[in-house]
């Protein structure tokens, strides 16, 4: 929530004078849960559209409508940035999705190691989690969350452009450097499970030309922990933050 107001994110073009239909689970949030009543006030935004004041035109148990206002805040798309990480147990996971979303990043790649622990994800919600992320934080971009799949397969469809920032935990203890290289280039930050990367795994990313592997400082970090490391490593050199 921004000053307060409820923020919701709409997938439905925003204008002003726009009439913007809700569906069943946005009205129920609306009007049940947050109690709003018709001519009450919120923020609407997609990645499109940017920010919007908006008002409540019309409420039902089921449905109802906004009217859409001025813009408050254009689109603000994220760097080109993916995160790509092991699954962890279900708490930690939401976590490294919230915030890799307030973190500024364009994609989620759930990927599992030789020794990821989880063996599913539920992907729609963490998809949600993302959304009300986004929704929290001011973001106008919400992350796509992809399905989990093995990190072999997604290596060997690797878009040949695309940088990875590989957290090394064997290089534990060197300096943390990132330097400016590849500063406006598509990249992604790769995080590995509780029980690092194996043997194999390690040659494999060591071979890869797009991978610039990368200490995190002298300390073993818990993966969830590593993965916020990484992303403000990466924007702080490369990104948003700069
Ligand atoms: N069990 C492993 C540690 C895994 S930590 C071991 O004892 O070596 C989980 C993940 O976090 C790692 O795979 C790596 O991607 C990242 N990580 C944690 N600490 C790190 C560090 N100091 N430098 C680089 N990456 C780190």
């Amino acid at each position: 929530m921004q000053d307060g107001r409820i923020r919701l994110h709409l997938d439905h073009p925003l204008c002003p004078g726009q009439r913007v239909p809700l569906d069943a689970d946005q009205a129920h949030y609306l009007f049940a849960v947050m109690r709003l009543g018709a001519g009450a006030g919120l923020l609407v935004f997609n990645a499109q559209d940017g920010e919007h004041a908006a008002q409540v035109a019309e409420t039902g148990r089921r449905g109802g409508a906004l009217i859409c206002g001025a813009q408050t805040r254009p689109p603000l798309p994220p760097p080109d940035l993916w995160l790509l990480f092991a699954p962890l147990k279900k708490a930690r996971t939401d976590f490294v999705v919230e915030k890799a979303t307030e973190l500024g990043c364009a994609r989620i790649l759930p990927v599992q190691t030789d020794h990821t622990n989880a063996e599913r994800i539920r992907q729609d919600r963490l998809q949600a989690h993302a959304r009300e992320a986004a929704e929290q934080c001011g973001a106008t971009h919400i992350p796509q969350v992809a399905d989990l799949a093995p990190l072999d397969r997604v290596l060997a469809g690797w878009p040949a452009d695309r940088r990875i920032l590989w957290a090394d935990e064997s290089r534990a203890g060197a300096p943390a450097v990132l330097g400016a290289a590849g500063r406006g280039a598509p990249w992604a930050v790769l995080i590995g499970p509780e029980g690092g990367f194996s043997d194999r795994e390690r040659a494999r990313l060591a071979a890869h030309t797009a991978v610039v592997p990368v200490s995190l400082g002298p300390r073993i970090l818990r993966a969830e922990t590593a993965a916020l490391a990484a992303l403000v490593l990466w924007q702080a050199h490369l990104g948003d933050w700069t």
